[in-house]
């Protein structure tokens, strides 16, 4: 059996094609997606890579090499169940934690697998992706959702969970005072976290005008535009002069850190979140004489997701409004990547419906 599949062949080549149908083996649940999102690590692969994906040497869990099925972000509908799998039936709604990890090293067995030695994931490093007509993964990979979260929502699970865990392994604490670096998908999803836990002055630092607009709609206190003002004058007016507690940095630019490292209170922590394309310097002597911290954070540890989906099912997120467009599987590349890549301050998330149907 044949499905539809898109796929990263190299920089600047995705294409829709007629790959193999997986099957559901034991342990394994096999998912129809529903929606998936376009992530900023798509766009980084499709413009500069191939750098995550495995190019020339297989990765070393999936054994797989590009061509590769694109998409870590998705829901869907369970297609079928393999034996040995408990608490799923066919029908079952669900998101995927595309976290891929060997379970034996020193990380995994210490049960951070999101810092595994062999970490991947699933649409960027094997095992199919969200881009695709049928998928099959690990029974562990599946989370359900509850009947009060849609499909749509349900894809945008994955980066709210970045962020809810870049908050988690920071010190923040209600109270605290919280500058945001970049309004971007995972800046918008920072700031929406912070609301739901209780932050109550979230100051966003943003080039563009429009994201600036997004931050506040979505519970940003105060925005500054980092190339009209001075970022650290700004928000030491805006702390009473004493800085913020936390920063976290969702743009991974050279200027933000040298700002927000002084824009900090001392013993403040600025939690990185961005994959930087370049090294970058840290002026230590601002971290030594106010006994700052820098701390990186990776993606999400399990647990994160079941967080997530219950505080959206609850009422605590509402992330609806990520979603500025729908497209079909045929428009990934044209209105999808290109959309993000060249009209980016008009979207925050592009969902890809896998469903819908293909004009020929
Ligand atoms: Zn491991």
């Amino acid at each position: 059996m044949k499905m539809k599949a898109v796929r990263f062949h190299g920089q600047k080549d995705i294409r829709l094609e007629e790959v193999e149908e997986p099957e559901c083996g034991r342990g394994q649940i096999k998912i129809k997606p529903a929606f998936c999102g376009i992530c900023g690590t798509d766009l980084h692969e499709y413009l500069g890579g191939a750098n995550l994906i495995p190019k020339d040497t297989p990765h070393p869990i999936t054994n797989e090499t590009l061509p590769l099925a694109l998409g870590h972000e998705f829901s869907g509908t369970v297609e079928e169940v393999g034996d040995e799998v408990q608490g799923f039936k066919a029908g079952d709604r669900v998101c995927v934690q595309p976290t891929i990890y060997d379970g034996e090293c020193l990380s995994c067995r210490r049960g951070l697998v999101n810092c595994c030695d062999k970490n991947g994931f699933v649409g960027l490093s094997g095992w199919g992706g969200g881009m695709s007509e049928h998928i099959v993964l690990p029974q562990d990979s599946v989370k359900k959702l509850p009947d009060n979260i849609s499909l749509e929502v349900g894809a945008l699970v994955e980066p709210l969970a970045v962020a809810w865990h870049a908050l988690s392994i920071s010190p923040y604490k209600p109270g605290d005072r919280v500058l945001v670096l970049g309004g971007g998908p995972i800046g918008l999803a920072v700031v929406q976290v912070l609301k739901a836990r209780g932050c109550d002055t979230i100051i966003v630092s943003e080039i563009s005008p429009r994201r600036r607009q997004y931050a506040k709609e979505f519970g940003a206190h105060h925005v500054i535009d980092p190339t009209k003002d001075d970022v650290v004058a700004e928000v030491t007016k805006l702390t009473h002069g004493e800085g913020v507690e936390i920063a976290f940095d969702a743009a991974g630019v050279q200027v933000g850190v040298d700002s927000a490292m002084l824009a900090i209170k001392a013993r403040g922590t600025l939690v990185n979140i961005a994959v930087w394309e370049k090294r970058a310097t840290l002026n230590i002597n601002q971290l030594v004489f106010r006994e700052r911290a820098y701390i990186g954070t990776a993606c999400y540890e399990l647990g994160d997701f079941e967080l997530v989906i219950d505080a959206i099912s609850t009422g605590k997120l509402t992330p609806e409004a990520m979603i500025t467009r729908k497209i079909r599987l045929d428009e990934v590349e044209e209105k999808g990547f290109n959309a993000l890549i060249n009209d980016k301050d008009n979207h925050v998330k592009i969902l890809v419906d896998i469903g819908a149907s293909i004009s020929q």
